[in-house]
């Protein structure tokens, strides 16, 4: 069993305190079925007892893969970043260490790292989908993640939320988009800091700007070179 620990809370519809079990350190392959509940979205899900009110609470909480080597850091929207500053890097500069803030962040980087993809080249595929969906749509998706790889058809699939009410909307494509942006990554991200990065739709922004700049300096020096 993952080592827990029991908090007092109070249900923010009725106030009655309540327990919640809390998860600080999830290790795999030792605590799978803490992965199962990682992946069904219920790690975080407290419900009252008494008024059966559902909520997430998020809180601090380091995931482990020791097989896959990569480390996921749950950081709370209104934590203190010293906390993090505490947890040691030394002797992880070839372990993937990565920042997320909520349970379907935290879904999507264990799919996309126990696939064996790199998280900034799947950013630059969304980012890359968001255009389709919202063109498609006419409307800016609220948040989006990627699901997995078709095999079948050979395509890399995201999941779209546009907005609270309505069903999410599925976006494919092919898997050759995923190899492109994955050179563009490779000629822009040459080292990773020995430090837990936040690698999300900011992160693929600034390497499609580095990437436009870098064609454009290449296009100003063929056309001197062929003056
Ligand atoms: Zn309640």
């Amino acid at each position: 069993m993952a080592k827990s620990m029991n908090k007092i809370v109070g249900c923010p519809s009725c106030g009655i305190l309540e327990e919640f079990t809390a998860y600080p350190s999830i290790v795999i392959p030792t605590d799978r079925e803490m992965r199962d509940k990682i992946l069904d979205e219920s790690l975080f899900l407290w419900r009252c007892g008494a008024c059966n009110y559902e909520t997430q609470m998020v809180y601090s909480c380091l995931y482990q893969d020791k097989i896959r080597k990569f480390i996921i850091y749950v950081q709370p929207k209104d934590e203190d970043p010293a906390v993090l500053e505490q947890i040691p890097v030394d002797g992880l500069e070839h372990i993937k260490k990565r920042i997320v803030a909520n349970i379907e962040e935290l879904k999507e980087k264990v799919l996309i790292l126990e696939e064996g993809l790199n998280d900034y080249a799947t950013e630059l595929v969304k980012t890359a989908l968001t255009q389709v969906v919202t063109s498609k749509w006419g409307v800016a998706p609220e948040k989006s993640f990627y699901c997995g790889i078709d095999h079948d058809k050979n395509t890399i699939e995201y999941v779209f939320y546009l907005n609270e009410e309505d069903p999410p909307v599925y976006q494919g494509i092919k898997m050759d988009v995923y190899q492109a942006s994955l050179e563009i990554v490779e000629s822009i991200v040459t080292k990773e800091p020995n430090a837990f990065l936040r690698i999300d739709n900011h992160i693929a922004q600034e390497i499609l700007a580095a990437h436009r700049h870098m064609q454009e300096e290449q296009q100003k020096e063929q056309a001197e070179s062929n003056q």
